[in-house]
């Protein structure tokens, strides 16, 4: 068993994946949280648990507080601590915004922000005792520019930064850091919807010339919960290639 632990939600594919491949092999134990892609979280486990590397998977929808505090307290009881919790988890819709149902609505508040809430409030409790944590919630730049056609998750990701901005003020004395990334696009599922054509156009907006990938936000993750990062709380950092300054 290593010193630190980090829970890592939504961690079954893309972006959480890579955070919970990166954490592992930099010295964390890791909960690799999932909710319906079950078979893709046993895979994760069992390839990192062969490369030496300390973690477990846990089911959990982190929209509904219960099961978001089952899967916080599954790792304090399995590891004894949480030092870092990484909100990851999301889910992505593009729709006009007349066409939104109430439903719709409902669902990206309560999966991409309210999860977000879920997971924290419960962290927080343990971290206090600690008095000492870091918490790095995944936004979109779509949280800092809105995107048309994506209203709900455009509202839910900006909810993401300011809940970040307020929690580290609050939380700053007691040893806990909060912050922010802020991705542009990067090459998961979540993009796969788009048509090479549509990918090219959106690439020609991008100063850098690129998308990113899910280590690029990996990397940043593992840098802002290291204490090389201790001085940084309340920060929003976007890697996007230079779509959004
Ligand atoms: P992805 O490949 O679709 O993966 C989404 C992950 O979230 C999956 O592991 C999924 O788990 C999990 N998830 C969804 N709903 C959940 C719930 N209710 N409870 C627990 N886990 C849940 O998407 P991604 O691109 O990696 O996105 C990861 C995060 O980055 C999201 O917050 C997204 O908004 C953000 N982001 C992505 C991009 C991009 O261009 N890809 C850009 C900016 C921000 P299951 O499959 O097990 O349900």
């Amino acid at each position: 068993m290593n010193d630190k632990t980090a829970v890592i939600t939504g961690a079954s594919k893309g972006i959480g994946k890579a955070i919970a491949e990166v954490f592992a092999h930099n010295g964390y134990n890791v909960v690799i949280n999932y909710n319906k892609s079950e078979n893709d979280a046993v895979l994760l486990k069992d390839t990192l648990t062969k490369q030496g590397c300390v973690c477990e998977i846990f089911k959990a929808d982190v929209g509904n507080y219960e099961e978001a505090k089952g899967l916080i307290d599954f790792c304090v009881k399995k590891y004894g601590k949480i030092d870092t919790l990484v909100n990851n988890a999301g889910i992505s819709q593009i729709k006009l915004f007349t066409d939104i149902t109430p439903s719709e609505w409902d669902n990206m508040i309560k999966t991409n922000l309210s999860g977000v809430y879920n997971c924290t409030h419960n962290a927080v409790k343990y971290m206090l005792s600690e008095k000492n944590g870091s918490i790095i919630n995944i936004s979109s730049m779509w949280g800092i520019d809105g995107a048309s056609c994506e209203v709900h998750y455009s509202a839910a990701k900006a909810g993401v930064i300011g809940f970040t901005k307020a929690l580290a003020k609050e939380l700053g004395l007691s040893g806990i850091r909060v912050n922010c990334i802020s991705p542009g696009v990067i090459m998961t599922d979540m993009m796969k919807d788009f048509t090479d054509e549509d990918l090219e156009l959106i690439k020609q907006d991008i100063p850098l010339n690129r998308f990113g990938t899910p280590e690029d936000v990996a990397e940043l993750a593992l840098f802002l919960a290291s204490d090389k990062a201790k001085n940084i709380t309340g920060q929003n950092i976007s890697t996007n290639g230079g779509q959004v300054v």
